[in-house]
């Protein structure tokens, strides 16, 4: 039988080639979506061409009774889950601290932090042994801005994923005992619609110079370190982040 991952806001982007590397590898995959059902159905149709098993399963990450009824879909459909991938991530527009407020910044901790949360305690109710299951992985997508702060750009977002990697390095020594690893890849500058939702759809090619590569990374570049995270490879890796930025 396949191993099952669940790959949130997997319908485009980094979760999209997260999603077709996954079932190139064997897994079946639950194509999370919250608002795109037809782009969700296109990567679930590609992957069966391809002879792999996919569903897509609707939820907004960061709203509690929705999780658990994707959960619930998953287990029904595909079986236990043998690994998450928390993709769905939000940027808001550009902007400085002096014009952000508040609702703003609970908007990108509901998806960014509690949305990653909430997915994560129902993988670990259904991979721990505690609850019968038989151990698994969790990889989190943060983001080099976790390090780098953004300022005068999205310093909400980068404060978001400091708080998911620090939600990384907890839970990973919690369920490490369990036989679960949970993991972080902070992407760069990717190309991916993700920058025009943040108001600049150029972005990447303007901040290039900048970075040591000196060019924008690829959805698959970031989907071959996610997935590299759940290989037999990993085994002993837990805790840990990858950068996939350039050399930022
Ligand atoms: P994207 O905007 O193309 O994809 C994000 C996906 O998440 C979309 O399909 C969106 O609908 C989904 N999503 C958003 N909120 C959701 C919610 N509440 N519930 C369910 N799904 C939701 O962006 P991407 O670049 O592919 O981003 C994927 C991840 O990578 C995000 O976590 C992002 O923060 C991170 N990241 C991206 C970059 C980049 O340069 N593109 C850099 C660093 C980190």
């Amino acid at each position: 039988m396949s191993k099952v991952i669940l790959i949130t806001g997997g319908s485009r982007g980094i979760g999209a080639a997260a999603a077709k590397l996954a079932a190139r590898r064997g897994y079946a995959v639950g194509v999370n979506y919250r608002t795109h059902s037809d782009a969700a159905d296109a990567v679930v149709a590609e992957i069966q061409r391809g002879g792999g098993t996919a569903i897509a399963i609707q939820a907004d990450v960061s709203q509690e009774d929705q999780v658990l009824r994707m959960f619930r879909i998953l287990d029904e459909r595909l079986g236990p889950i043998n690994a998450l991938v928390n993709n769905a991530g939000i940027l808001e527009k550009q902007m400085r601290v002096d014009d952000m407020d508040a609702e703003r910044l609970l908007r990108v901790l509901s998806t960014n932090v509690i949305g990653a949360f909430l997915c994560a305690r129902e993988a670990v109710r259904r991979m721990s042994p505690r609850h019968g299951g038989q151990g698994g992985a969790i990889v989190n997508v943060s983001s080099a801005a976790a390090r780098l702060g953004s300022p005068n750009e999205y310093v909400d977002y980068a404060a978001s994923k400091g708080a998911l990697d620090t939600f990384t390095i907890g839970l990973s020594k919690e369920v490490a005992p369990e036989g679960i690893r949970v993991n972080g890849v902070r992407p760069g500058t990717i190309y991916t619609d993700m920058h025009a939702s943040g108001g600049e759809p150029g972005r990447v090619d303007r901040v290039k110079s900048a970075i040591p590569l000196r060019r924008g990374g690829t959805v698959d570049e970031v989907a071959g370190a996610i997935m590299w995270l759940f290989s037999e490879e990993a085994g002993y890796t837990s805790g840990s982040f990858i950068d996939v930025s350039g050399g930022s």
